[in-house]
């Protein structure tokens, strides 16, 4: 699906660059990079990411991932599987304060046969959507606009997790951490 952006796009990573992030897995090595506002990390604790999608589906489409090289959930101890959960809740309280969506769409794809572009590193998938945000698809075909840049996305997301009780704010360059 190609994707038109506004001209934030121009100051984001390229679909490119997520590739150069490492020739192993991306989903291990994005966080460990500081550059989180540049990659899109919002949030984390010990086990647990929150990252902006580079290839969204909507606005505010953000993935959880477990900073462990997993599959799948079955795979996760119990402390990485509450990890997991606690940040997936609080990702859905600040897309909720800072875009509020009419509803979501979460889940994960495992496995080869799921259709997931990674399938080596599960990733739940939170996509915020709107009533008729979909009929944008029929009218442009191919193309889908995401409406809000996403360093604007980012920021405004930022801002909602640094609301939150439990957190520390280490600036706007650098993910939200989460030490509850
Ligand atoms: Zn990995």
């Amino acid at each position: 699906m190609d994707q038109i952006f506004t001209p934030w796009r121009m100051e984001w990573v390229s679909r490119q660059d997520w590739k150069e992030i490492s020739d192993g897995c991306v989903f291990c090595e994005i966080y460990k990079k500081g550059k989180d506002r540049e990659f899109g990390v919002i949030a984390e604790d010990e086990y647990t990411y929150v990252v902006l999608n580079n290839y969204p589906y909507n606005p505010g489409h953000v993935m959880v991932i477990p900073k462990e090289h997993v599959g799948s959930p079955t795979e996760l101890n119990e402390e990485m599987l509450v990890s997991h959960s606690r940040l997936k809740v609080r990702a859905l309280k600040a897309l909720e304060t800072a875009f509020s969506p009419q509803g979501f769409n979460t889940g994960l794809n495992l496995g080869k046969g799921s259709g997931g572009s990674i399938n080596e590193h599960m990733h739940t998938h939170i996509v915020p959507r709107w009533e008729g945000d979909t009929n944008f698809m029929p009218i442009l075909s191919d193309t889908k606009i995401v409406v809000e840049g996403m360093l604007e996305t980012y920021r405004k997301l930022h801002a909602a997790f640094a609301k939150q009780e439990g957190v520390e704010n280490k600036g706007e360059e650098k993910s939200i951490w989460v030490s509850e």
